[in-house]
């Protein structure tokens, strides 16, 4: 759906570039940012005038990790809600993963995505495909369809989701091999999931008949030299590959200095983390059971402290949510057996809102919050000349942000159809309030409302 939009005006605002907050007054026009004027300057013509006094004026968040998995059980999400959550949160692009029914393994099941997200979705978004199939035709038809990147699993698929993960997983480092040589050939960001399974498979034989299944049984089944190993071998194959390497969810200080000593070998690494590794421990398997289980687990405290350190520092570059909605009856059945529930959580309605709060808490530089939330992923899949910045010629994907406000996450209130999936984060107070969501110059989401409408969404390609 196309909207026309009159000119606006955004006066008296901070508006974010290049690392600071700058007084300055936004003209958009056509849905674009089309020009920074004096605070005062007079507005052209019929422009609409909003007011941001006291406000930041944020670029849109991008989400490079997300899933709703339509249109593949709908029951835990669709495009239409996992939008609206992604716009309630200020995310005006997410990138969705290749997991569904099929997985996202060529330009058809690729067109097919974007042809449903174009009709559900309220905000902007990528799709990821997978190169699984190892064959050049169908990893370069999901390249023409507009990919905005790869993912591969290193682990094998869940025995009770074959279905959504066809041609998601690489378990054979030559296949692997290959997998990032054809990767690399498109140019394209392989990210990847690093979790080995030949080492998964030796630790469960390790545990034998003593594996546990209470929920901290977890935290056993998949122990850092899973992940550590996973992200060693990947990093070590990408240098020959020359692909542009993406560690995803990383949860470890291990991966995080091994992404910085790719980086300084050459090899052109990023890594991404999630809000849940960098705030809370292991004792959450303890506290929320199988709303607490994630892949790979939440770690001890000393990860989540080098973690920290890591995104301080910016050798972990891209802040995403991974938010990965499942029923209530698909998570309870792990109380009993913690390895019969899917593993992921509900996050994007709480991720922009808590890298924000800890900024805001002096936790880390501001700069290197909103950076890993906007400028940092578009530069890495090649979306930069339309997203992640406010400068003339960009997208007018703004939000309007108050630092001195606060918001309290009550679950129940969560857009996403998965809200008490998020038990983790139900009570946190965070400092300061996103106040509306601007998409392409659209108000979208305005103070606890979804205004915009469904289908305003549109693929976003590397340019
Ligand atoms: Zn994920």
């Amino acid at each position: 759906m196309s909207i026309s939009v009159s000119d606006l005006m955004i006066r008296n605002g901070n508006v974010y570039s290049e690392g600071q907050l700058v007084e300055v007054d936004l003209l958009v026009s056509d849905g674009k940012v089309k020009q920074w004027m004096a605070p005062g300057a007079p507005a052209p013509g019929d422009a609409k005038e909003i007011d941001a006094a006291g406000l930041w004026v944020l670029p849109g968040l991008i989400d490079a990790h997300f899933h709703c998995r339509a249109p593949a059980y709908s029951e835990r999400e669709d495009f239409g809600t996992g939008s609206q959550a992604a716009a309630a949160a200020g995310v005006t692009t997410y990138f969705e993963m290749p997991i569904s029914t099929p997985g996202v393994s060529n330009g058809k099941v690729l067109k097919d995505r974007q042809e449903l997200a174009e009709k559900e979705s309220y905000v902007d978004f990528g799709l990821y495909a997978a190169p699984g199939t190892l064959d050049p035709n169908d990893v370069n038809s999901a390249v023409e369809a507009g990919a905005i990147g790869f993912k591969i699993f290193l682990h094998a698929a869940p025995p009770e989701r074959l279905d959504e993960f066809t041609g998601i997983c690489i378990t054979d480092d030559g296949d692997l091999f290959r997998a990032l040589k054809m990767v690399a050939a498109t140019g394209r960001v392989c990210s990847v999931h690093a979790e080995d399974e030949t080492i998964l498979q030796e630790v469960a034989a390790e545990l034998g008949d003593d594996i546990r299944t209470d929920p901290e049984g977890h935290l056993s089944h998949r122990p850092p030299v899973v992940e550590n190993y996973a992200s060693a071998r990947v990093l070590a194959l990408s240098e020959h590959s020359g692909v542009k390497i993406h560690l995803a969810h990383i949860s470890t200080g291990f991966v995080a200095e091994m992404v910085e000593l790719a980086r300084a070998n050459g090899i052109d690494a990023s890594a991404e983390t999630c809000p849940h590794y960098v705030e809370f421990d292991n004792t959450v398997m303890k506290e929320f059971g199988p709303f607490g289980k994630v892949n790979p687990p939440i770690r001890g405290g000393e990860d989540k402290k080098a973690l920290r350190a890591a995104v301080r520092r910016g050798a972990v570059d891209i802040l995403v949510s991974d938010h990965s909605p499942f029923t209530m009856e698909e998570k309870e059945v792990g109380m009993t057996d913690i390895r019969k529930a899917p593993s992921g959580a509900p996050g994007i309605e709480m991720s922009g809102r808590y890298y924000l709060d800890q900024a805001l808490r002096g936790e880390f530089p501001l700069d290197i919050i909103l950076n890993g939330l906007t400028i940092n992923p578009a530069r890495r899949f090649g979306i930069d000349a339309q997203k992640g910045h406010l400068l003339p010629g960009a997208d007018a994907d703004f939000l309007l942000f108050d630092p001195d406000g606060e918001t309290t996450i009550d679950i129940n209130e969560l857009k996403t159809k998965s809200r008490k999936g998020a038990q983790m984060w139900d009570g946190r107070t965070f400092k300061g309030r996103l106040l509306s969501t601007w998409l392409r110059g659209n108000l979208v989401y305005d103070d606890g409302e979804i205004v915009g409408p469904a289908g305003a969404g549109r693929l976003v390609r590397p340019q």
